[in-house]
């Protein structure tokens, strides 16, 4: 039954040392997929913007060609009511042709205006999607670079969270299953520390005081003992 005892102890301590290198390396893998995900984020964000500057360059443009458009509609008109003026018989036709000429040309200067504010300020879009079709290049060759970089490092971090859970796995085949069950349970309460030291009378998990008897217990090694203030199984190294 001691010898049980021990032997389990030993396992669990074992066991416990593959679950702390499991821990930080799945805390070290999270930090690297956050980096990951915060870079990716950035590009899209830029890609957004550059995404909005287009749309503002297509709707400059397309309000430029209407524009042009109603231009030569006007245009075709002046043609038109130039032709008629021509050809007017009475004073009050040419009166009313000459009015239609003059509109439409007040309309014109109208149009021609307004396609030169246009025209402004699509090259001025122009401008700033160039610019920013450029810097998004920039910023997605540096991004994905990093991004590589950061997965090469994480590569050796990955295998060895394999290693650790394959070699942990192997070393709970020597347990218990119930105390398995219950290593388990108190790992995930303490964040991934179940089993730990005493040393002269302190839980090395919580860092409290345990009563002396049970300090004396826990040295001998004769029965699996929980601290009774953060239920960590408790082992004795004599060094
Ligand atoms: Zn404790």
């Amino acid at each position: 039954m001691n010898d049980i005892s021990k032997q389990n102890i030993k396992t669990l301590v074992k066991l416990q040392e593959a679950e702390t290198q499991i821990v930080r390396l799945k805390s070290v893998l999270e930090k690297v997929k956050k980096e990951k995900e915060k870079l990716s984020g950035q590009l899209k964000q830029f890609g957004n913007a550059l995404e909005e500057n287009k749309e503002n360059l297509l709707s400059d443009r397309t309000a430029c060609k209407d524009i042009e458009r109603e231009i030569q509609v006007v245009d075709d008109r002046i043609i038109k009511s130039n032709e008629k003026l021509r050809m007017v018989k009475t004073n009050k036709e040419y009166q009313l042709f000459l009015r239609e000429v003059d509109d439409n040309k007040k309309r014109k200067d109208a149009l021609e205006t307004e396609l030169l504010e246009y025209l402004d300020e699509k090259e001025k879009t122009e401008a700033i999607v160039q610019e920013s079709e450029k810097e998004y290049h920039l910023l997605k060759d540096q991004i994905e670079g990093e991004q590589k970089d950061i997965e090469k490092k994480s590569t050796d971090d990955r295998e060895l969270l394999d290693e650790y859970l394959t070699r942990q796995k192997e070393i709970g085949k020597n347990l218990d299953p119930s105390l398995m069950t219950r290593f388990v349970k108190i790992s995930k309460m303490n964040k991934g520390s179940a089993v730990v030291n005493v040393k002269n009378e302190v839980c090395m998990g919580c860092f409290m005081n345990i009563p002396p008897q049970l300090y004396i217990e826990v040295q001998r090694g004769n029965s699996l003992i929980s601290c009774p203030q953060c239920s960590r199984i408790l082992y004795y190294i004599n060094t």
